[in-house]
């Protein structure tokens, strides 16, 4: 069930009742895509129109801070519980650890990628790292091209709101994904 606040509709689950959704997007041979809105999204989504329609388009929208869930309340709209994208994130990757599938992290500063790959396939051993490139490009049809001759079932792209999710929506069915994830700095954060 969604929630509108303030123009941005949520989709109200649990963090487990995200990951059984994100897992079944895995399994099917289409794209779907997932934005994670902090409050700062919202605001930016206020005052940008196409921003705020690439966030209601996407397959899954997940509260990601306890922002959300608290302006949630006060609104008359309340929230089950906050989901954050690292964590849906780790979910996402156990499952694909169980498919043995093909993981492609686009974004952060050059080597951040390759070094939160590395971490990953420590934790998930069967999951075949496809690809990496780091999130400070020109030319998108370039990475597009190389995003999707790696062939990823998943797909984090981590490039900063609203470039990320306008990047998801521009681009991420031509790469041949089943599931894009934006998740802001988590590249960072898997690299440790
Ligand atoms: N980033 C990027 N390309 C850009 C701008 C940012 O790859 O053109 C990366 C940045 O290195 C960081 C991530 O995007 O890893 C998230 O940036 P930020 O901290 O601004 O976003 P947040 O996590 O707060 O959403």
């Amino acid at each position: 069930m969604k929630k509108d606040i303030l123009g941005v509709r949520f989709d109200d689950v649990s963090r487990q009742e995200a990951a059984q959704l994100g897992a079944a997007m895995l399994e099917q041979d289409q794209f779907h895509y997932v934005v994670t809105p902090n409050p700062e999204f919202i605001l930016a989504a206020e005052k940008d129109a196409d921003f705020r329609q690439v966030l209601n388009s996407a397959d899954l929208v997940i509260p990601d801070g306890i922002g959300v869930v608290y302006s949630a309340k006060i609104l008359g709209t309340p929230l089950k519980e906050r989901v954050p994208g690292i964590e849906f994130a780790a979910d996402m990757l156990a499952k694909l650890d169980q498919m043995g599938g093909r993981l492609y992290l686009l974004g952060a500063k050059p080597g951040v990628a390759q070094e939160a790959g590395r971490r990953i396939l420590e934790q998930h051993p069967n999951i075949v790292l496809c690809g990496t490139h780091d999130g400070y490009f020109k030319d998108e049809e370039a990475v597009l091209l190389e995003v999707a001759a790696a062939r990823p079932d998943l797909l984090f792209v981590c490039l900063g709101a609203p470039k990320q999710e306008k990047w998801m929506a521009r681009w991420g069915r031509h790469t041949g994904a089943r599931l894009a994830i934006g998740l802001g700095g988590a590249l960072d954060v898997f690299a440790g």
